[in-house]
This record gives C-alpha cells, sequence and structure tokens, in this order.
C-alpha cells in the first residue's frame, strides 16, 4: 500500500498503478508503474525502487518551449543590466540583466530552471552570424514584474587568456550581453529545457538547492516562486563562491532567509575562512551544518537540486554517501556496493554507472 496525496492507501500489484494513477491525477500511468515491485506505507507518492526503497518522485510542473526558433527570434528589451556581486571588487563580473519581452508570445510563459536563448548581433570568425547561446533564467515564473513581461538572467563575463598567443579572449555573447545598455534590443529564442524544473505541487516536497557561481541563478527563480506561493515547506539554499565578494544575490537571499523562516541560506566559500570552518566547498555543509540539512536529506519527500561547476556533484554525492545511510541515501542515489565500500575513490566516469542519481536528484552542471 501506499499513501497518496489525497490520503487514500493504494495496494500496489498487478492492475493497481491505473488505480493509482487516477487517485493522484496529473502523474502518468508509466511514471508510477516504472520500477514498482514492492510495498511501502510512507511518502506522499512514489515507487518502490529496485533495492526496494520506497522513492518519492516528483511530478514536475508542464514547461513550453520553443516558443520561439532561433531562426526565427523575438525582441526584447534590455531594462536593468546591474553587477549582482555581493563587493564591487569581486573576482569576476557577474551582472543581473533584466529583458522586456512585453508584446511577444514569451510573457508568463518561461518557468524557472529553464533557459533562454540569445543571438548576439555580428558575425563569427567565419563571416557567419553568431549563434545562439543559452542563459538559466534567474527570474520567477511571475517575471520580475509580477505579469511575467520581464524576464531576467545572470550573466558572467567571460575573459581569459588564449594559452598560445598570449592575446585576451572575450567571451562574445556575455560580454554582449554585460554590455548592453537599458533599452537597446537583444534577440530571444527559447524557452529551452523541461526537466530541471519545480514540482508540480509545491507543498509535496522539501528542497535541497546547492549552487556555484552562476549555478544560483535557476534557484533564485524558483525559491521566489515557492516562498512567494507561501508553501512552508523546508528550503536549503547552499551557495559556493571563490570569495565573499563573489558571492550573487547575498543580500536578497539573505532578506529571504530573515523574512522566511522556512528557507535556509548557507553559504560556502572556498577560498576564504568561514568563520571556525576555514575554507569551504559546498559538499563541506553537509558536514558543518549537518543539524539543518541531514533531517531534510532524510526525509522522504526532499528533492535536491544541482547547478554550477561540472564536478561539484561528485563531491555532493560523496558527502551524502558518508552521511546518509540505507533508505535515506537510496531515495537519491542507488550505488554498486562495491563502489560503497571505497566512497573517496569514486571518479566522476563513475556517476550514472556506479553511481547513479534517482529521479529526485536534478543536475545542471557546465565546465
Ligand atoms: P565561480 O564563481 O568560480 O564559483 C565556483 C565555486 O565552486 C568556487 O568557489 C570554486 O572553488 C568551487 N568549486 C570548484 N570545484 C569544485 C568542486 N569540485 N566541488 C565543489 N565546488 C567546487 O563559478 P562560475 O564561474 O560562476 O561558474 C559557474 C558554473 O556554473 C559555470 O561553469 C557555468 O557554466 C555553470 N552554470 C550552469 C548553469 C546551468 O546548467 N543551467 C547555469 C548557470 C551556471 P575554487 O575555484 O576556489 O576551487
Amino acid at each position: 500500500m501506499v499513501k497518496v496525496p489525497n490520503g487514500q492507501m493504494v495496494k500496489w500489484g498487478k492492475g493497481s498503478c491505473k488505480q493509482a494513477a487516477q487517485s493522484i491525477g496529473e502523474m502518468s500511468e508509466s511514471a508510477l508503474c516504472s520500477g514498482m515491485s514492492s510495498t511501502s506505507e510512507t511518502g506522499p507518492r512514489g515507487h518502490a525502487g529496485e533495492g526496494g526503497t520506497l522513492v518519492a518522485e516528483p511530478v514536475l510542473r508542464t514547461a513550453e518551449m520553443h516558443i520561439y526558433r532561433p531562426t526565427e527570434p523575438t525582441l526584447g528589451t534590455i531594462v536593468r543590466n546591474e553587477l549582482c556581486t555581493a563587493g564591487r571588487k569581486a573576482a569576476g563580473f557577474v551582472r543581473h540583466i533584466e529583458i522586456d519581452v512585453s508584446g511577444t508570445d514569451l510573457v508568463g510563459r518561461c518557468l524557472p530552471g529553464q533557459s533562454i536563448g540569445v543571438i548576439p548581433e555580428g558575425v563569427d570568425a567565419n563571416g557567419k552570424p553568431h549563434k545562439v547561446r543559452l542563459y538559466s533564467l534567474a527570474s520567477p515564473s511571475r517575471g520580475e514584474d509580477g505579469e511575467g513581461k520581464v524576464i531576467s538572467t545572470t550573466v558572467k563575463r567571460a575573459i581569459d587568456e588564449h594559452w598560445e598567443t598570449h592575446g585576451l579572449f572575450l567571451g562574445v555573447c556575455s560580454n554582449y550581453l554585460c554590455d548592453r545598455k537599458v533599452g537597446e534590443k537583444v534577440k530571444l529564442s527559447g524557452p529551452n529545457g523541461k526537466r530541471f524544473v519545480l514540482p508540480a505541487r509545491f507543498d509535496e516536497h522539501q528542497y535541497v538547492f546547492v549552487a556555484t557561481g552562476t549555478g544560483i541563478a535557476p534557484f533564485r527563480g524558483m525559491i521566489k516562486d515557492l516562498l512567494g506561493s507561501g508553501c512552508k515547506s523546508t528550503i536549503a539554499l547552499v551557495m559556493g563562491s571563490p570569495y565573499s565578494t563573489d558571492l550573487l544575490y547575498h543580500d536578497e537571499m539573505t532578506k529571504l532567509s530573515k523574512e522566511h523562516g522556512n528557507f535556509k541560506y548557507i553559504t560556502a566559500i572556498s577560498r576564504e575562512s568561514n568563520g571556525a570552518h576555514g575554507k569551504l566547498y559546498v559538499q563541506d555543509r553537509f558536514r558543518t551544518d549537518a543539524e539543518v540539512l541531514m533531517p531534510l536529506l532524510s526525509d522522504a519527500r526532499t528533492l535536491v537540486y544541482i547547478c554550477g561547476l561540472a564536478g561539484m556533484e561528485l563531491g555532493i554525492f560523496q558527502e551524502m554517501a558518508r552521511r546518509l545511510k540505507g533508505e535515506a541515501l537510496e531515495q537519491y542515489l542507488k550505488v554498486d556496493p562495491a563502489a560503497m565500500a571505497d566512497i573517496g575513490a569514486w571518479q566522476r566516469s563513475m556517476l550514472h554507472k556506479e553511481v547513479k542519481p534517482t529521479r529526485r536528484v536534478f543536475l545542471e552542471v557546465y565546465a
């Protein structure tokens, strides 16, 4: 038997999938049936995973995609463009950029967790028009204006040196966007992506968001959606930056955490001391802030979202494997017994093979 959201108990077994699917409305029958093999009475909705553990799976919000193709983009107008680092002398230049999409079909149809396409002006080294680049939305579903007319994104200027020539390398689109003045138009496509979004019913889950750098962008919108809806679930954001001056949206997150007792904002600074703890990566917070994060992660309703630098997920998964036992861990990770015997030896190449995240872990990482 499993308890579904309306409180009914549904018995798993032949023919029960349809009944369960009808009981919980939006969840598809196939999704419900996948992997069911044993019985349990816990959790708001879910299936029994291969190891027999009840895994509560979220039904995601429906995300619209490709309203505008890159070949037929629409135009938005820059209405705000400002640094969003905690200090003006941060190691990187990261800007919060708001774009008015009034009069386009994008109004009210962009969800946090999705990205928007930007097509910079000009041509590339081969004389061809620049291709589209994708940027994570930082705005909540209701937009920055409350009406879905103003979307936003978080852009870090890509500035580097060519390895061989020592010449300056400036990323085309990040610098194009960061240079845009209020009132200027930009070509937009999208939105893109439908898997890295919040569940349809916010209150049925608790949330652990883990970000490094600009990986905070989707979580800003998601957290505003959750708190703005009056969601009473516990929501934790662990945010990692090299220096405290590089924290993004720091004042805003601090203010939200003071206003909402259910929102825990935890920072991890990698190149400065974090009080008594010394230098920290985001995954170290699972140890230093275990009293907040471990009960949350042990909850059968919790979803984990990870966004930022490729590689961060390995350390997070290792820390989860060290600290969560049995069913609590199996909610998020299915680990081969041999790999479980030596967690410290895990490599990134083992992810999705010996170490498989479940559907309660949402991952968006880029190099
Ligand atoms: P950043 O400011 O340089 O911050 C990254 C932080 O992560 C630093 O504190 C860094 O520490 C730390 N870090 C490095 N390796 C780590 C590891 N293995 N585990 C945990 N923490 C680690 O970040 P950024 O330049 O903004 O880069 C953010 C990344 O997120 C980019 O690669 C971007 O493409 C990606 N991103 C993805 C999405 C998406 O998928 N939708 C959206 C936005 C951003 P040290 O440098 O001190 O070692």
